[in-house]
């Protein structure tokens, strides 16, 4: 359930001298033209391939922690081969696991997690839908529950990594010093039809748009909304 709302607005709210107003609606409309065309974030390239389900998207996540898009990816897809269901992917040797995750980052734990949480989600029958029961299995964070929930379940839940933290405290809609705070900034003010999106959206416009380092703000089609929230040097 949604964290009740704050009374106040929220920074990008404020009027700021050359900016328009901050609306949220139109800047997810630019977000869409921006990034149409740019590759997918692993999760939803993997979920417009065929592998939705939540525990396909939960191992995809477990496996995309700390490991790039584009490893992701093939890795994901290598793994899925050998197994797709809790069932098949408990049945398999770790070795054989570990040998479909070469390339991601961290292949031993991530295969003695995907083995382990298999089993115990075979023996449940069915992946947990909640945070909490997300949360409790071996290798499971806050971020890979979100996503799992999200794209998995569909039910709104808000995945915040590196990029979507950078943007949006630079848009000024929030103003937090970690991932973690901003999710929790993010379920105040961001309107849950977006809380799925603004992963999809903001993971290629971070790569591509707004950087970590001298983001392409001349050319950006936010520029009007967008705050520059501690942006010194850009493009
Ligand atoms: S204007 Fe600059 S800081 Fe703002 S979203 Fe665009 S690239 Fe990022």
């Amino acid at each position: 359930m949604a964290p009740s709302r704050p009374a106040a607005a929220p920074p990008a709210a404020l009027p700021v001298p050359g900016k328009d107003p901050f609306d949220i609606d139109l800047v997810f409309r630019l977000l869409r033209q921006a990034v149409a065309g740019l590759p997918k974030a692993a999760m939803f390239e993997l979920r417009d391939r065929g592998f939705a389900s939540p525990f396909e998207q939960l191992v995809a996540a477990l496996v995309s922690a700390r490991t790039r898009d584009e490893t992701t990816i093939p890795v994901c897809l290598r793994l899925f081969a050998l197994a797709r269901t809790p069932e098949a992917m408990a049945a398999l040797p770790e070795e054989m696991i570990i040998e479909a995750l070469h390339g991601a980052t961290f292949p031993e734990p991530k295969a003695r997690d995907i083995r382990a949480l298999s089993a115990r989600i075979a023996e449940a029958g069915a992946v947990p839908d909640t945070m909490e029961g997300l949360t409790a299995l071996r290798g499971v964070g806050p971020k890979i529950a979100a996503l799992t929930l999200g794209v998995g379940f569909g039910r709104p839940a808000i995945s915040v990594d590196i990029h979507v933290h950078r943007i949006a405290n630079r848009w000024g809609y929030v103003a937090t010093s970690t991932p973690e705070r901003s999710m929790q900034a993010l379920a105040l003010v961001l309107p849950e039809r977006y809380w799925i999106e603004i992963n999809e959206r903001l993971v290629p416009f971070g790569k591509s748009v707004c950087t970590g380092e001298r983001p392409k703000c001349s050319t950006c089609l936010l520029l009007r909304q967008c705050r520059q929230v501690g942006v010194t040097t850009h493009r």
